[in-house]
């Protein structure tokens, strides 16, 4: 078996760690880029979201690249996501690829049932392996989400500019090559420690922007542009919502979180839309309350859950009196356009300030 998956932010580094732990051969996507995203969109319908199409492209390279297995997350719920893999399984067989798709679905508070099915394909493999190696992944997810908080409120301080990112970029290495949890620490502690050691610039005005919307556009930097770095290049602390590890913890443990996306879109939005939206509602009034300067929406065109909730968060814009800007993103979506509207908006932040300030 030959196992590959589609890119998702540290998605790859994650399943890598956990395939190689059991033993099972993987096959890396290559990096995302605009070769990706064109045989995504050749072979995918108009109307698919963003996400499904860069998907179909990734599992083009990798099954040109002799993967032979596919593994995908399915889902219930009123969005696309729910029959993403089967859709995308008949594109590639009608496109004469010879492989097998595993689709497993989302724990939803049953980690056992969930981690049972994903070992049923796996039963060469015997289960204190597949846990530790399971476990091991979780660890390093959980490392290079704190090290990409850390990276977008630091590198926005930064006095010699592409130092951070290069830093950030050779420790992420690191992480990767990883073979146990003493590693991952150190690896982590070290690199804090050296992002923090760029970070000298000292502003009047600091500035923090929250970045609400599709999980999918949030973490995955080739199709949202790096719009962090953009921002932090701007001088912008950045808050990122939506992190790999906090949706599967939460997914796995059904802890309370969705409850407290309910509690703060309160008033706004009374039940769950699909997708991200209902999260993505909460955010803006969470961050609009923790007096963030401004929001910015990001989605992919198409999705109805943002859409609907691209709505609502103009209303909380106007309830807060915090800038919400939506940007939305196809293929044919321009780097320069969006450099030009990231500019704008972050001038209009540093104004508001100097109003309150002046
Ligand atoms: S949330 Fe939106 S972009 Fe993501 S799968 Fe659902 S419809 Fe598509």
């Amino acid at each position: 078996m030959k196992i590959t998956y589609p890119h998702m932010g540290s998605l790859n580094m994650i399943l890598k760690t956990m395939f190689e732990g059991i033993g099972v051969e993987v096959i890396d996507p290559p990096p995302s880029t605009n070769k990706t995203l064109t045989l995504g969109v050749r072979n995918s319908h108009e109307f698919a979201c963003l996400p499904f199409k860069i998907n179909v492209g990734n599992f083009i390279e990798a099954l040109d690249r002799g993967a032979d297995t596919i593994i995908m997350l399915g889902g219930i719920g009123p969005c696309r996501f729910g029959y993403y893999g089967q859709v995308q399984r008949e594109i590639l067989k009608d496109l004469g690829y010879d492989f097998k798709m595993i689709i497993v679905d989302p724990p939803h508070g049953r980690l056992i049932d969930f981690l049972k099915e994903l070992a049923s394909y796996f039963p060469n493999v015997d289960g204190k392996t597949a846990l530790k190696s399971f476990v091991f992944a979780v660890k390093k997810m959980i490392a290079a989400d704190k090290l990409e908080k850390f990276l977008l409120k630091y590198r926005a301080h930064e006095d010699k500019p592409g130092v951070t990112t290069k830093i950030y970029e050779e420790y992420m290495k690191k992480l990767e090559k990883a073979q146990n949890g003493k590693e991952v620490d150190k690896i982590v502690s070290e690199a804090m420690k050296k992002i923090k050691e760029n970070a000298n610039v000292r502003r009047k005005i600091q500035l923090k922007v929250a970045l609400v919307g599709e999980i999918y556009m949030l973490l995955e930097p080739f199709t949202n542009m790096d719009i962090s770095k953009s921002l932090n290049e701007l001088g912008v602390e950045v808050t990122k919502t939506e992190y790999l590890s906090d949706y599967l913890i939460n997914s796995a443990f059904k802890l309370p979180q969705r409850m407290e996306f309910k509690k703060n879109a309160r008033g706004y939005l009374e039940r769950d839309i699909g997708g991200h939206g209902l999260n993505t509602v909460a955010n803006t009034v969470k961050y609009a309350k923790l007096n963030y300067d401004g929001v910015i929406h990001i989605l992919p065109f198409t999705c109805t859950p943002e859409i609907v909730a691209q709505g609502i968060i103009a209303k909380i814009s106007r309830d807060y009196n915090i800038p919400v800007m939506s940007l939305v993103y196809d293929e044919n979506t321009g780097q320069a356009g969006y450099q030009t509207r990231l500019e704008a908006f972050v001038d209009l932040l540093y104004r508001k300030r100097m109003e309150v300030i002046c």
